[in-house]
């Protein structure tokens, strides 16, 4: 029965223990085939922010089906649902006036922004402004500019040059763009991506004043600022829609996807600064990109629903509580002599980081036996971003499955 190629897995474990299927899920909860229930401690892969089974959302996506699943996007085509997402999601962008350019997923957010900024740049008439700079441990999806711009070596390996224009910097201090710009020239960078938390990589929040002090430096150089809020969008960073409004960092792009429609169907997002936007839409140029599923009907439905309850149930707020109730529930488990440290304290967002990272994956199967499902991130970094709808007893519930799982 093993005709499914999981990604990010040893296909040999996986044949040899079976896969862990997931049947169905309700809040906070995912229930596997025999239906024994977890706790989802992760939310998917950081996307259900709204909880598991939202039948509103269902219902909008098969009543937008049932009037027209999608057309297209290019060219003047468009669809009602998709122009009202457009419009909404530019009146909640860190920068008045946005523009929204919608792809399938958060891979395909990075890529438009790759292509964007050197484009943007040549419309400027500065074609050498090529190179764009990531950090190390960042996740920018798996597409290939985004795997050459991230930091987690063992993705990029072994597949020869990705793209000769990229370089990474170190993910923490703000003087390692300064001497990168000294090295190669401020002239010749075109954006630099920089996750608010990093994510994939082993959930690291960011020193204090990074964000500010990257940013100035970026606007300082004529370097394009690319907030990939893939995962801290939409509220994931609690008390705000993004972690761009709370640091007030105004990007020039930021890439969005996953709490857009709460993983219910794919979709992301780009949201283009009204200055970036500019030459494009003054007429005569033609930006020749886009994804035949770029803007689908049905996702934007799924998206106008999904921001309907976040806003109903003031998701935004829940968030911040739950900022604070995993940094204080949470810090116990330092004191275990499995962990090596808890990394928490910004949005609904942290890692129990295991003392030996051999541990993870084992860890994964060790918890589940305790009701609760997490990941393995970065290096034994076990993955704590529950849905927005997680009770403080149900975070209880899932420190106590740590707990007993850490033995
Ligand atoms: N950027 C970040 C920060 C991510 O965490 C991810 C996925 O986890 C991506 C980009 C890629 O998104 P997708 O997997 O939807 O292509």
């Amino acid at each position: 029965m093993n005709s499914l190629w999981h990604g990010f897995a040893d296909m040999g474990v996986v044949e040899r223990d079976g896969a862990f299927v997931v049947a169905r899920g309700e809040g906070a909860y995912i229930y596997d085939t025999a239906d024994n229930r977890y706790l989802d401690a992760t939310a998917g892969l950081w996307f259900t922010n709204v909880g598991h089974g939202r039948a509103e959302i269902a219902d909008a996506v098969a009543a937008q089906l049932r009037r027209v699943a999608h057309y297209s996007n290019f060219g003047d085509f468009t669809e009602p649902a998709t122009q009202e997402l457009a419009e909404r999601l530019s009146a909640l962008a860190p920068v008045p006036g946005s523009k929204i350019f919608f792809t399938s997923g958060g891979s395909d957010s990075i890529d438009t922004a790759a292509k964007l900024a050197r484009r943007y740049w040549h419309e400027l008439g500065r074609p050498d402004k090529t190179i764009v700079v990531g950090r190390q441990k960042a996740y920018h999806g798996m597409h290939v500019a985004g795997t050459a711009l991230a930091g987690i070596p063992g993705n990029r390996e072994n597949y020869g040059e990705l793209m000769a224009d990229a370089r990474t910097i170190e993910w923490d201090d703000p003087k390692s763009l300064l001497a990168l710009i000294e090295e190669i020239g401020a002239e010749r960078i075109a954006a630099f991506f920089c996750e608010p938390i990093i994510g994939a990589g082993g959930i690291y929040l960011p020193p204090d004043g990074y964000l500010a002090e990257v940013r100035r430096i970026c606007r300082e150089h004529d370097i394009l600022f690319v907030a990939d809020e893939v995962v801290t969008g939409f509220g994931r960073i609690g008390g705000s829609w993004f972690a761009s409004s709370r640091f007030d960092l105004r990007p020039d792009l930021m890439t969005t996807a996953k709490g857009l429609t709460s993983g219910y169907v794919p979709m992301g997002a780009v949201f283009i600064a009204p200055h970036i936007a500019e030459p494009f839409f003054a007429g005569g140029v033609w930006w020749r990109h886009g994804y035949t599923y770029g803007g689908h009907a049905g996702a934007a439905a799924a998206a106008l629903a999904n921001l309907d309850i976040v806003e109903r149930e003031n998701l935004l707020d829940e968030s911040a509580r739950l900022e604070a109730t995993l940094h204080e529930k949470l810090a116990p488990l330092a004191e275990h002599p499995r962990v090596a440290e808890v990394r928490s304290g910004l949005g609904a967002v942290a890692a129990v980081q295991l003392a030996d990272s051999a541990e993870g994956l084992p860890m994964v199967k060790t918890l589940r036996a305790h009701g609760v499902s997490s990941r393995a991130a970065g290096q034994g970094a076990m993955q704590i971003s529950p849905s927005f709808v997680m009770t403080d007893a149900q975070v209880d519930e899932m420190v106590e499955g740590f707990t007993r799982a850490l033995g």
